[in-house]
């Protein structure tokens, strides 16, 4: 046991900070895993300091920050992690939601309420993330479908489609998007593909679905593949996320006319492809 008997929030914090220290958000991440185990938010932790912590308490504290320090991702820990306002259920089955992701989400919104889009698909869409936002922050009743390879992440995105409410807007349905055949194509396309270099999967990351982070030896090996099969699938537009500096390798491809729009650090992280026709 790392902690005493007599810690008070500010000392175990204090403790808990320095065991996380490689962690770059160690304070955080020690204050965010205090309040999950107090039931309490974090203004709950500055205005309750000195409150005395009791053995039951510190003792899962201590477990829950070892399974931090080992890297394990804070939203694995605590098993939800906030995305575009809502909250979503996560867990190891479903990569975590990344804030920059939330710039795919605003784009498709915005073009929701300028053209006429009667359906959306979803390809790999793991906790549900996106497609739960985009229904939720849209009222147009269209069709949405959404597909994805693992059916254990289908499970975690129709629970986050019924916390939140929008369910039966939805259709989840696992599939592998290379044999998928629907004999129709639909206006928008949301994709999040795996785009991480094999060699980059280290640390955090280690922890989350493999197969929803790589992109092979080079980062590319899935959205290459996935190009010629959205020129197929697609009517009008289509929305996908990319790493840094893959932009250089997918803008002069031939199936699509493509722009791109940048996240908060100045990345081009969303390509927006456009049917031509
Ligand atoms: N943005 C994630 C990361 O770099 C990767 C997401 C993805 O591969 N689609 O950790």
């Amino acid at each position: 046991m790392f902690f005493a008997e007599n810690e008070t929030v500010t000392s175990a914090l204090e403790k808990a900070t320095r065991i996380l220290d490689s962690s770059l958000s160690a304070r955080l991440d020690a204050e965010i895993l205090l309040s999950f185990v107090l039931k309490r938010d974090r203004v709950w932790l500055i205005t309750n300091h000195n409150f005395c912590l009791d053995k039951k308490i510190l003792k899962t504290y201590e477990k829950l920050i070892a399974r931090r320090a080992k890297y394990e991702p804070v939203a694995y820990i605590t098993g939800k992690k906030e995305f575009m306002g809502l909250n979503f259920y996560v867990d190891r089955n479903v990569l975590i939601p990344r804030p920059e992701t939330e710039i795919l989400v605003e784009t498709a919104i915005d073009i929701i309420k300028e053209e006429p889009i009667k359906s959306i698909l979803e390809i790999g869409t793991g906790s549900g993330a996106l497609i739960c936002s985009v229904a939720y922050y849209s009222d147009a009743k269209f069709d949405m479908e959404a597909l994805d390879i693992s059916a254990k992440a289908i499970e975690v995105a129709k629970k986050n489609a019924r916390q939140i409410g929008i369910e039966k807007r939805i259709k989840f349905f696992k599939a592998d998007i290379f044999d998928f055949d629907p004999g129709k194509r639909y206006d928008m396309i949301l994709v999040n593909p795996p785009y991480v270099k094999n060699s980059e999967i280290k640390n955090e990351l280690l922890h989350e679905p493999f197969q929803a982070l790589s992109g092979g030896a080079n980062g590319m090996e899935f959205i290459s593949l996935l190009l010629p099969k959205l020129s197929m699938l697609c009517k009008k537009v289509c929305l996908m996320e990319i790493g840094k500096n893959q932009d250089r390798e997918v803008a002069g491809n031939a199936f699509f006319q493509t722009e791109f729009i940048k996240d908060l650090a100045g990345v081009n992280r969303v390509m927006l492809l456009k049917k031509s026709e």
